[in-house]
């Protein structure tokens, strides 16, 4: 547990949370300001800031609970599909520090935004594809 953490502290049971799905690897709560009814966050009970973090052990285990979930939520739910999406950092998006996946069950017009996309310019998508193979 890291003190002064958010989510260690749901896991600790200091702070409440509405629960959906726990073992003793992963725990699964309802986010406090959904997108739409259901959604889910899913963390690992060992304290991990981000996906640079995380073992790939933790994040096995993580992962497999978010199928768990997310195949709940679509039973139970019925949803047109769901989101599951991971802020990495923080010009991501993630504002609390311990690595967490959003399940998001969709509706139609719920407003929910994807990214924006654009076009590379010439040679662009080769410069960037060398840089990001070179540290694989
Ligand atoms: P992120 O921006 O990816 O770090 O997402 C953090 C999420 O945690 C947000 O969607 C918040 O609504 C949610 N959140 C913050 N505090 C709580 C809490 N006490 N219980 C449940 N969800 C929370
Ligand atoms: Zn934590």
């Amino acid at each position: 547990m890291s003190t002064n953490c958010l989510f260690c502290k749901i896991i600790a049971g200091e702070i409440p949370a509405t629960k959906i799905y726990e073992d003793d690897k992963s725990l699964a709560f309802l986010d406090i300001n959904p997108v739409n009814p259901g959604h889910t966050l899913v963390i690992p009970k060992n304290h991990s800031e981000n996906l640079e973090e995380i073992s790939e052990e933790d994040l096995c285990d993580l992962i497999k609970s978010v199928k768990r979930v997310g195949g709940a939520i679509k039973e139970s739910l019925s949803p047109n599909g769901y989101n599951v999406g991971l802020n990495n950092g923080s010009g991501s998006g993630q504002i609390v520090p311990h690595i967490h996946f959003h399940v998001i069950p969709r509706k139609e017009g719920d407003g929910h935004k994807l990214w924006s996309q654009g076009k590379y310019e010439e040679e662009e998508a080769e410069e960037v594809a060398s840089q990001i193979k070179a540290k694989l």
